[in-house]
C-alpha cells in the first residue's frame, strides 16, 4: 500500500485528456497541484516513546516486532481519507504513532495492553490502514505516547467447520488472503467492500463494514457468528450458538467498537460454497426516483440478487465516461442500475427471472450484460482515480448515510444542497449502494477544485453534510464508521444516555483509557 495514496503504485491511473478538459471547463481545475514530498522528505514530529518503553515492548513481542523508525511510523500515521492524503502530501511536520508494535498472538497482545496501561501509552489497533474517518489518527489522549498495534501477524485460518458453514479466521487477514485460504477448501466469504484488497477481517468487524454483495451475503456484522477480543480487563470469547436468548448479545458491543473497547483477534464467520454460476444484467431507469422505487420493489419482494445498486443521473454520466476509457459498454441514459446473481444454475435462473420481471414492471429497460460486467471489472479501481484527481488539483471525497425508504428522497436532496452550498460549483454524484426491505444507503462522491485551503474547505462541507444528514433523519454513517470524523454527531445518533452507556462500558474494559483515544465515544 502506498503511504500517500491508494493501493499498488503499478495500478495508478492517468487522467485522460477528455477528463482533464472536463475538470478545467466544469471546475476551473488546471492540473497544476504542487507535488508532495517523497517519503524520506516527510517531516514527522519526533517519537515520544522512551528507550525503556521500547525495551519493555520488545520483551513482550520480540525485538524485530517493535520499531520507532520514521519509515515504519509514516505508513501508520493515519488512514486513507482525502484529508489523510492531503496531510501526507504536506511539507509541514506531521503527527505519527511514536512506535509500531506487531504482536503475534493473544498473549502478546494482552502483555502489550498491560504494559501500555501501566506506562500510560495509548494504543491504536491497526488493521489494513484503510479507515476514511480518522479511526487511526495517532492521538495520545493526554497519555505519554501512542503506539500503532499492527495486527497483520494474526493471519491464520484456525478452523473450517464445513457442516455448520463457519470458519474461524485471524483478525489480521486481508480480504484477498482470507478468500484465498477459504477458496482452497471450496468456500467463500463474499465480503467485497471497495477497500477489499487491503482491509482486514478485524477492521471489517471493528467498523461494521459493508461489501458490495450485501444484498446477497449481508453486511460483515451479519456474517460474524463469534469473536475473540483481548481487552485490558481480560479476554472475551463471544457467540456460542447460531441464536441465543441469553440476554443482550455482547458481540454487538464489539462490532463497530473501532478499537476503543478491545482488540479483536479472531472472528468466526458464516461462509458459503463458491458459487457455481454468476449472471449479470444492467438496467437503465428514466430517473432516480423511478430507479429507487424499482430497487425497493426488488428488495421488498425478496427476489434475491447478490448485487443491486443504482447510480443517479450525474454518476451515470461520469461512469459512462470512465467505462468508455476502459472500453466496451453501450451508452446509458438516465440512471444506471447493476444486478449480479450467484448460486447454483437453478437458483441463478430463478433469482434473475424474478428480479428481471420486477424491474421491468417498475420501468427499467435492460442494457444487457456488458455494463454490469464493466462495473465488476472496475469496482476496485475508483480509488486510484481520486489520487490522479488530487494530483491534478481536484478535491475528491466520499460520504455515506442510510435511511428508511420514505425518508430517502429528502435525505438525498438535503445532503446534495449542503454540499453544493459549502462547495459552490462542486460536482455531487450519488448512488444507492445497499438496499434493505425498509430502507437503503446513499453514497455521495464530491469533486471540487482543491482551492487555497482544501482541508478547511472539506471540513466545512463535511460539517454541513453531517448536520443535513442528522436533520433529515439519516444515520451519520452506514458503513464507514465513526472514528474521529463522525464523533461530533454521536450524541445525535444515540442520545446522551447512549453515550453514557458506551463510556461506562469503556471505563470497565479500559480503565486507563489507552485504547484508541478520541475515536467513536465523545
Ligand atoms: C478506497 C476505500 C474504499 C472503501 N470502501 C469501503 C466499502 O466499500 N465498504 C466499507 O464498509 N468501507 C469501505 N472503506 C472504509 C474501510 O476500508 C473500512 O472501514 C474497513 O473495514 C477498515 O478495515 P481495515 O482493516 O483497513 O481497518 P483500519 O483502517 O486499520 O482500522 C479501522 C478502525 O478499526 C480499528 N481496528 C482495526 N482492526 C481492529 C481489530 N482487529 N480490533 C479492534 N479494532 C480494530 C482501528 O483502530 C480503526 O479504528 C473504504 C476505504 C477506502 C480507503
Amino acid at each position: 500500500m502506498k503511504w500517500d495514496a491508494w493501493g499498488d503504485p503499478a495500478l495508478a491511473k492517468e487522467l485522460s485528456a477528455d477528463i482533464k478538459g472536463l475538470l478545467a471547463a466544469a471546475l476551473g481545475v488546471t492540473g497544476d497541484a504542487t507535488p508532495g514530498p517523497a517519503a524520506d522528505e516527510v517531516l514527522l514530529h519526533p517519537s515520544r516513546i522512551t528507550a525503556d518503553d521500547l525495551k519493555a515492548l520488545a520483551a513482550a513481542v520480540g525485538e524485530t516486532n517493535v520499531s520507532a523508525a520514521d519509515a515504519d511510523r509514516l505508513p501508520r500515521a493515519g488512514g486513507k481519507s482525502t484529508p489523510d492524503l492531503l496531510r501526507r502530501r504536506s511539507r509541514a511536520p506531521q503527527d505519527a504513532p511514536d512506535a509500531v508494535v506487531l504482536p503475534g498472538d493473544e498473549q502478546e497482545i494482552a502483555a502489550v495492553l498491560a504494559l501500555c496501561a501501566e506506562r500510560r501509552i495509548a494504543v491504536v489497533p491497526f488493521g489494513g490502514g484503510t479507515s476514511v474517518v480518522g479511526g487511526l489518527d495517532p492521538e495520545r489522549g493526554g497519555l505519554t505516547a501512542v503506539i500503532s498495534l499492527d495486527l497483520r501477524r494474526l493471519d491464520r485460518l484456525h478452523d473450517l467447520d464445513e457442516t455448520s458453514g463457519e470458519a474461524v479466521l485471524g483478525a489480521g487477514l486481508t480480504g484477498p488472503a482470507a478468500e484465498a485460504l477459504l477458496a482452497e477448501r471450496g468456500y467463500e466469504l463474499g465480503h467485497y467492500p471497495q477497500s477489499f484488497r487491503y482491509a482486514t477481517l478485524g477492521g471489517f468487524a471493528a467498523t461494521r463494514s459493508s461489501g458490495q454483495d450485501s444484498a446477497g451475503h449481508g453486511r460483515f456484522d451479519e456474517m460474524v457468528r463469534g469473536l475473540r477480543v483481548v481487552t485490558p480487563a481480560g479476554v472475551l470469547d463471544l457467540g456460542r450458538a447460531p441464536a441465543s436468548a441469553a440476554g443482550p448479545d455482547l458481540r454487538e458491543l464489539f462490532l463497530g467498537s473501532e478499537g476503543t473497547l478491545g482488540v479483536i483477534t479472531a472472528v468466526r464467520l458464516r461462509v458459503h460454497p463458491l458459487p457455481a454460476v454468476k449472471a449479470y444484467e444492467a438496467w437503465s431507469l428514466p430517473d432516480f426516483a423511478t430507479g429507487s422505487a424499482a430497487l425497493r420493489a426488488v428488495e421488498q419482494a425478496g427476489t434475491g440478487p447478490t448485487v443491486i445498486r443504482l447510480s443517479d443521473e450525474a454518476e451515470t454520466m461520469v461512469n459512462l465516461a470512465m467505462t468508455e476509457q476502459i472500453g466496451g459498454a453501450p451508452a446509458v441514459t438516465g440512471c444506471l442500475a447493476v444486478t449480479v446473481f450467484e448460486g447454483t444454475a437453478e437458483q441463478v435462473a430463478t433469482r434473475h427471472r424474478l428480479t428481471r420481471d420486477t424491474l421491468l414492471a417498475a420501468g427499467a429497460t435492460s442494457l444487457g450484460e456488458a455494463p454490469a460486467r464493466a462495473w465488476e471489472h472496475g469496482r476496485f479501481s475508483a480509488p486510484y482515480l481520486r489520487d490522479s484527481l488530487l494530483s491534478a488539483g481536484a478535491l475528491c471525497e466520499t460520504l455515506e448515510t442510510a435511511a428508511s425508504w420514505s425518508r430517502l428522497p429528502r435525505l438525498r436532496t438535503a445532503v446534495t444542497e449542503a454540499l453544493t452550498t459549502a462547495l459552490p460549483g462542486a460536482l455531487v454524484l450519488c448512488h444507492v449502494s445497499h438496499v434493505y426491505p425498509t430502507g437503503a444507503s446513499l453514497y455521495f462522491t464530491v469533486v471540487a477544485a482543491l482551492g487555497e485551503d482544501p482541508l478547511a474547505r472539506w471540513a466545512a462541507a463535511k460539517r454541513a453534510a453531517g448536520d443535513a444528514i442528522v436533520t433529515a433523519g439519516g444515520t451519520i454513517t452506514h458503513h464507514h464508521a465513526v472514528g474521529a470524523d463522525h464523533r461530533p454527531w454521536m450524541s445525535d445518533e444515540i442520545g446522551e444516555l447512549g453515550v453514557r452507556i458506551l463510556r461506562a462500558v469503556k471505563a470497565e474494559l479500559d480503565p486507563a483509557g489507552i485504547l484508541n483515544p478520541g475515536k467513536l465515544i465523545p
